[in-house]
Parts: C-alpha cells; structure tokens; sequence
C-alpha cells in the first residue's frame, strides 16, 4: 500500500517539490490532503492530477474559484467525458487541522511558513503521525511543547529543512547521539555576503529574495539574507536532537554543497554533500529508512573547483546573534524573536522598512521581553498573537 499523505502548504516551493517525488514513485506515495491560501488554481490541478481526497482552502468563499479551476482542468483532460470526483473542500485552521489527524494519513509534510503553520503540525504530532517538518517557525515559537506531544504520542519527526536532514543522516548510526561534540550547520551567506556594509539599508525586496543557491518562498529568502534563517536554525536543530546551545555552530559556506556536519568526540567529522536541490532531503524523509530517485542531478566531486568556509561576521549578520541571544534565554524569547521577525520581513517586503531595520525590530522586541512559561499550545499561539500586534504597533512609529 502506498504511504498516504497530507502537504499543508501544497502550492509553495516545498509543497511542489514533495508532489514532484510522489510523481515519480506512485506506487510508494499517494495524496491524502492538500493544502493552499491563495493560489486556488495550482491546487485545482494538483488535486486533479494526484487525486487528492481533500482540499483545504483558506474560507469558505474561495470555493467558488476552486470549482471553476476544477472543471477547467478537467476538460483540458484526454477523456473530459468522464470526470474524476472531485475533492472534499475544507477550510481553515480546522481544515489544516483534520488532514493533519485524519485516520487515513500516515505522513504529514508540514510546509506552510510562519506560525501560521503550528496548530496543524502540533495536531499531527498529537495524533502520533510521521511529521516531515520544513516549518521551521512552528519548532521555534514552540519546540518545548512540540517534542514534549511527539514523545507522549510517539510521532515521528523528520526534517526537511536540508541542514537538519544532513545532521539526521549523519546521525543513524546506533548510540551516535551520545557522542556529539558539535554540530555545524553551513550557511550560503545568502545574496548579501559580500555587500558593503553601508549599502546594506538600501537593499530592496527584490535584491534579498535573489538567493544564490536556491530558489525559495520569498520570507524564507529575506530570512536567508539577513542570516535569521541560520539563527531560526539553530533553535530548530537544538530541539530536534535535543542539544545544549553551546554545541550548535554556523559555518559560512558559499558553494552550499556541504549541507551540514556532525562532529564526534573522536575527532570524526561526517558531513552530508549534494547539489542545492531541496528535493533530496526530502525525498529521504518520504521514504525514510528507505532512499528513492528524486530527479535531482548526482554531484560530482572532481567537477567542483572549491569548497570554501569561514566563521560568520555578526556585525553583518547580527540577526544571528539575536537568535543565539534567545536561544540560550528562553522558549519565549525565541517566540518574540520569530514574530517580531515575521512581521518585520512582512513590513520590509512591503518596502515600509529598510532591510537593515529587520534586526532593528527583533532587538526592540526582545529587550522588552521576560521570559514567560507555556503550559498549553493555546497559550502559545494567544501570546504569538500577542508579539505580532506589539510589533505592528512598533513599525507605526519612526524606527532609528
Ligand atoms: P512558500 O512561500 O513557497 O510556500 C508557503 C506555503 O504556505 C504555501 O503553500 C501557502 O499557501 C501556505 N501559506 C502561507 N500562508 C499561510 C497561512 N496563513 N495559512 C495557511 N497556509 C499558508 O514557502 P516555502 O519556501 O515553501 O517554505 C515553507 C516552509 O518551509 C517555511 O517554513 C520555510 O522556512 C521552510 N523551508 C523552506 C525551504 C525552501 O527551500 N523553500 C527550505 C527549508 C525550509
Ligand atoms: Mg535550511
């Protein structure tokens, strides 16, 4: 029987890479529930080419557009006499909720960005499924309680972020966890690495969405330019293998070949190495303890020239330091972090802040923050809810 699967977050870059794997290995994967927000259309074909048994919109009044895109597809089929079922239409948190939970699915790919994708994957967690995690937000705000509900109702994570994937993969032999000195995590340096400094502030949206290396949502891509991406990382990485902070390294590696490493306490270092390809860790998720195809080019090592690394400047990237800074205080003050920025790449997105005012924002919020304890998901998502209007509120008055 095929592994049956929800993508919360369908349309985005990792949603259509995860469809692109179950495509090429139908006989293994097979779509449960899809997700989408906005693109109505790019889930329509979705939902008709892998026959979804659920669709999850945002409301109720996107069904209309749904079912026109449903039909058009439908007809530019070979056999438009014969149309296939449509769909069950959900909606909603709710919705998001349900194909993460339903008996049927076994595996949850949880790729909405932001917070916005939390409830669902918690839910998943709590309904013991195998989460193949790319919603490295979700970790963040709340990875205490996360782990804490995976443990008690023995789920399963698996990462899908490509550094966490490597340091899984360089992690399966038996008692390797005990052994760990350190683990690293590269980092492109993203489109800025070499800007000058006081041309920094002038950078528009356009510029920090252009990453090198890979082709990426766009707040991903403003997160990977100002380096919060690395610092949202290193929290994630730090409940995934349940790591000290002080054990969690950045390495600046511009070719993004070496994906991350694991250094032993015997002094072996293991490292994971592909093209920039995001179909790789996730198609060793998918079929994890397994490996499948994935279309993705082999690397060849004698093809490259070098392999450069180096320690990250923080007066470039002090994003970094903010997130180092609420990793070793608080659960909550990795929360404040991640709304704070979440609202600040919004406003930058929107071109009402400078690029250099992201940091700016973080480091406001989180001065002004004391730690606070979570007891229940809920009170998590009220007080993100929370920080997020504090931080609108901030963004109304002139910024330094
Ligand atoms: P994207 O912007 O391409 O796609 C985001 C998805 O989330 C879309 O399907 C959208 O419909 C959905 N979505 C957006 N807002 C929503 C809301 N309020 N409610 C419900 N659904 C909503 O983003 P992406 O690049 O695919 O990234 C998704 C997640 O994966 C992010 O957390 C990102 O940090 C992580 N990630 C991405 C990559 C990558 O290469 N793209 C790599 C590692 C980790
Ligand atoms: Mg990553």
């Amino acid at each position: 029987m095929p592994k049956q699967i929800s993508i919360l977050g369908a349309t985005g870059s990792i949603g259509q890479s995860a469809l692109d794997i179950i495509r090429s290995h139908p006989e293994q994967f097979s779509v449960y529930g899809l997700s989408a927000y906005s693109q109505i259309q790019a889930v329509a074909k979705a939902a008709l080419e892998f026959q979804a048994k659920v669709v999850v919109l945002n409301h109720h009044q996107q069904t209309t557009e749904f079912q026109e895109h449903w039909h058009q597809a439908c007809q530019a089929l070979a056999k438009p006499s014969c149309p296939p079922r449509p769909p069950e239409l959900r909606f909603g948190q709710e919705g998001l909720k349900s194909i993460a939970t339903d008996a049927e699915v076994d595996s949850v790919v949880c790729a909405i960005v932001g917070t916005a994708g939390l409830a669902s994957a918690y839910a998943a967690a709590c309904a013991g499924k195998t989460i193949l995690l790319a919603n490295k937000e979700a970790m963040v705000a709340a990875g205490e309680l996360f782990m804490a509900a995976v443990a008690k109702h023995q789920a399963t994570v698996l990462p899908l972020d490509s550094e966490h994937n490597a340091i899984f993969q360089c992690l399966q032999q038996a008692h390797a966890q005990q052994y760990i000195q350190n683990v690293i995590l590269t980092a492109s340096g993203g489109p800025f690495r070499q800007t000058p400094l006081a041309d920094l502030s002038h950078v528009t949206p356009e510029q920090a969405c252009k990453h090198p290396n890979w082709r990426m949502g766009r707040k991903i891509s403003v997160d990977s330019a100002t380096m919060l991406n690395k610092g949202l990382e290193i929290i994630e990485a730090k409940w995934l293998f349940n790591l000290p902070w002080q054990q969690i390294k950045v390495l600046i590696h511009p070719e993004s070949i070496v994906h991350s490493l694991v250094q032993y306490q015997d002094g072996s270092l293991l490292a994971q190495l592909g093209h920039a390809d995001m179909r790789i860790p996730i198609s060793y998720a998918m079929a994890y303890p397994h490996r499948v195809s994935n279309n993705s080019r082999s690397l060849a090592l004698h093809e490259l020239t070098q392999l450069n690394f180096s320690l990250p400047d923080l007066q470039r990237f002090p994003c970094l330091q903010l997130a180092y800074q609420a990793m070793a205080a608080s659960q909550s003050h990795c929360l404040v972090l991640n709304a704070a920025n979440e609202i600040a790449v919004a406003a930058f997105l929107q071109g009402k802040i400078g690029f250099t005012q992201i940091a700016q924002v973080i480091d406001t919020m989180l001065q002004a923050h004391q730690t606070q304890t979570f007891h229940q998901i809920d009170d998590v998502l009220a007080f993100d809810s929370e920080c997020r209007q504090r931080t609108s509120q901030l963004l109304k008055q002139p910024l330094d």
